[in-house]
């Protein structure tokens, strides 16, 4: 399995967003598999030790923005770019559009996944200001298919993460140690996919001829969870039990009624998520979509509980409770840290 020959190692990459928190894990799944890789940078770009790091790597730097479309042009054709990966922020959503367009001049390009990376836009539906964000992917979606480039899209689900309702971007802050916020009965199953395999899936399917025109759908069976499954995970992995308030659906629908960008987006997504099921309410049996699991059969995911080790190898022994003796203490309240732009 796999349909990705060797000789489409050499196929050059260009991600835009790079600097981005989706962006990062796509780069480093690219420049970790060998592939030329070619990052796009505003010059304004506020994250020069991303861009360092991964230049380390071996990615090369292109200055440019994507909303200039000759200059794109110039920056496809000059670097021969087969294949463009977009991972841009929420804001930012349709100046895709102009790229689009610069795409389907150049006409060389022989994959282009735009910033999708969450769910199906065209099936789940969102209450405001979500859907105003799907409209515009959406939106995304029919002028790629009108202009005939090749496309994939990546619905990868949640990052895996304690999933904040009030902050964009979760996986960079450690699940609670105070109390448990449950939403609904906390029964409703989603996936959650660490962001090294959205990464890895991701490059994975780009030359990939099974996934041409398709959206890839990220279900791994071993992180299925509901969110009182996760509660209960990350108890074991802290050694004490949190309180668990509950979030009704009209809280979630009151945050959302709120309209300040980005939180009440996350909380119209959290809503449809965890109340609705959106993740889980359908079957994957379109013939336009596969899933990854039955693509790369062989392929392992990261698990939650890996990944809740991971933050609790970040947090100090006091933060968590963990006495010398190894003894769980009570009470501790971490503030979450401050976070910027926008969720799937
Ligand atoms: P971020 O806001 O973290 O990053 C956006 C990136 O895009 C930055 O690198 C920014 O560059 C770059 N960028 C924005 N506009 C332009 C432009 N005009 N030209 C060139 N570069 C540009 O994005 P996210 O990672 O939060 O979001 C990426 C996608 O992933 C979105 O579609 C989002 O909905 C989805 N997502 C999904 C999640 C999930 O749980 N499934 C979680 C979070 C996001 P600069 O450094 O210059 O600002």
């Amino acid at each position: 399995a796999g349909g990705a020959g060797g000789a489409a190692k050499g196929q050059r990459v260009l991600i835009i967003g790079a600097t981005g928190f989706i962006g990062q894990f796509i780069a480093e799944a690219s420049l970790s598999g060998g592939r030329p890789t070619y990052l796009l940078v505003r010059s304004g770009s506020s994250n020069a030790k991303t861009i360092k790091s991964l230049q380390d790597k071996g990615a090369m730097i292109v200055y440019g923005g994507m909303k200039d479309q000759e200059s794109m042009e110039k920056i496809l054709k000059e670097n021969e770019i087969d294949v463009v990966i977009s991972a841009v922020g929420g804001a930012t959503i349709l100046d895709q559009l102009t790229l689009v367009r610069a795409m389907k001049t150049v006409g060389t390009i022989k994959r282009f996944l735009p910033s999708e990376f969450g769910h199906d836009v065209d099936r789940a539906d969102p209450v405001e200001p979500g859907l105003t964000m799907y409209n515009e992917k959406r939106r995304v979606r029919r002028l790629v298919e009108e202009s005939g480039i090749p496309y994939t899209y990546i619905c990868c689900n949640s990052i895996a993460s304690w999933p904040y309702y009030d902050n964009t971007h979760p996986s960079e802050v450690h699940p609670p140690l105070d109390q448990f916020k449950i939403y609904g009965d906390g029964t409703v199953k989603a996936y959650f996919v660490a962001g090294s395999d959205i990464g890895k899936f991701t490059i994975k399917s780009i030359d990939d001829i099974r996934t041409l025109n398709k959206q890839v759908h990220f279900r791994p069976p071993c992180n299925y969870l509901n969110i009182n499954e996760l509660a209960s995970l990350w108890e074991k992995k802290i050694g004490r039990i949190l309180p668990r308030v509950t979030v009704t659906e009209d809280d979630l629908l009151a945050a959302a009624a709120e309209n300040i960008i980005p939180q009440s987006i996350v909380a119209s997504f959290t809503h449809d998520i965890f109340i609705r099921g959106c993740q889980v309410n359908f079957s994957i049996e379109g013939p336009d979509e596969v899933e990854v699991c039955e693509l790369y059969p062989d392929e392992s995911f990261k698990t939650v509980d890996d990944c809740f080790e991971d933050y609790v190898a970040k947090i100090d022994d006091k933060s968590i409770g963990v006495t010398a003796n190894g003894i769980a203490a009570q009470n501790h309240v971490v503030e979450a840290l401050p976070i910027t732009a926008m969720c799937a």
